[in-house]
């Protein structure tokens, strides 16, 4: 059923994603409820309202179900037990459970793309040392460790090549569950960003071809020079993915593109997508007012792209630039981060290439 406007949308997630979707939702005539812990977020300022409470506390959790008549979220590590919470006193959350379940855990985000055809990395579950050095055996010397859960941004990895000490890398991640995956020699980075209304029906984004330094993104530029038979893969991969979810929302599905244009995937996002932040801009639709529709139970916007851009964020003391300096480059989105700290994106800049 779709919803009326001026209905009431909850958001789980405090963060610049919230943010921007509270205000497609606020566009389309609808009021947000933003669940987070914390004061001062960048969603909370600019939602109709915040509720400030940790993501287990099931009064609060509770309340919040009974304020909103759906629930989307723009964090994909939120407990599932708190859609629980949610979905057991009558709300609905969108994208469910079994999007956030598959997401949080990269192994059984791998096996879950495997199990539909869709190729990863070479990659082996890695719980001891022991396991480590067996798995380096198999994926090879150059590879990259990352924990199973709670990594972002380059965060709780660890780059080896061979010689490296196996005994400090696993150290470093203190005993936590890991995968170690094969250094994959790409030639570039892609990702297919999808919107997927309540009937499965299906829009699809241009490509942007991703550029990443330190695990962080830094910039987009769309469309991607690939092959078009490349970008139907890819896109076809991403609507499986859509479908075998039976999803809700926009999601977003990252691929590394080898040098004879074959796919691996890399991971998806149940959620809005930094690499769909041109999207607004560039485009008849954004990821955030189509993410926003989808859950609504609206039709989904049409997502033609209105010219070639860049994306590039705005990452730590890039924010420090003098605004003039920002404002010339492009349309400017600021996420309202009262600190600058390393490695915190702060904001992005869109630029259209009309010429
Ligand atoms: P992730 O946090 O897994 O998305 O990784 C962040 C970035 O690190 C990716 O976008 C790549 O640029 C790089 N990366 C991650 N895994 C691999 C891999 N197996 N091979 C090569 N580069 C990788």
């Amino acid at each position: 059923m779709s919803l009326p406007v001026g209905a009431t949308i909850g958001i789980l997630g405090g963060g610049q994603l919230g943010r921007m979707l509270a205000s497609a939702a606020a566009k389309l005539g609808f009021r947000t409820i933003v669940f987070a812990p914390g004061e001062g977020l960048p969603a909370a300022q600019t939602a109709s309202q915040h509720m400030d409470a940790d993501y287990l506390n099931t009064r609060a959790l509770q309340a919040f179900a009974a304020a909103c008549e759906v629930v989307t979220l723009e964090w994909e590590n939120v407990p599932v037990a708190a859609l629980d919470v949610i979905t057991a006193a009558g709300t609905d959350v969108r994208p469910g459970k079994t999007a956030l379940d598959v997401a949080q855990d990269r192994a059984s985000e791998k096996r879950f793309l495997e199990s539909i055809d869709i190729a990863c990395a070479p990659w082996r579950e890695v719980d001891s040392l022991a396991d480590l050095k067996g798995a380096i055996e198999e994926v090879g010397p150059d590879a990259i460790l990352k924990t199973r859960r709670d990594g972002y941004d380059g965060k709780g990895q660890v780059r080896l090549k061979a010689g490296d000490d196996l005994n400090a890398a696993w150290e470093s991640l203190k005993g936590a569950p890991a995968i170690i995956e094969g250094l994959v020699p790409f030639e570039v980075e892609i990702s297919i960003v999808l919107a997927r209304g309540m009937g499965g029906e299906i829009a699809t984004y241009p490509v942007p071809r991703n550029h990443h330094a330190g695990g962080i993104l830094r910039r987009c530029e769309v469309p991607a020079n690939v092959s078009s038979a490349t970008r139907a893969e890819a896109v076809d991969k991403a609507r499986r993915l859509a479908d075998a979810l039976e999803y809700v929302g926009v999601l977003a599905l990252e691929f590394f593109v080898l040098a004879d244009g074959s796919l691996l995937a890399n991971e998806f996002a149940p959620r809005v997508h930094n690499s769909g932040h041109w999207t607004p801009e560039a485009c008849l639709t954004g990821q955030f007012e189509n993410q926003i529709r989808a859950v609504a139970g609206w039709p989904l916007g049409p997502t033609d792209l209105l010219a070639p851009a860049e994306m590039d964020n705005l990452i730590g003391e890039d924010a420090q630039a003098p605004l003039s300096d920002l404002l010339q480059r492009g349309s400017l989105t600021l996420y309202g981060k009262g600190e600058i700290r390393p490695g915190r994106k702060m904001g992005h800049v869109v630029r259209l290439l009309r010429d």
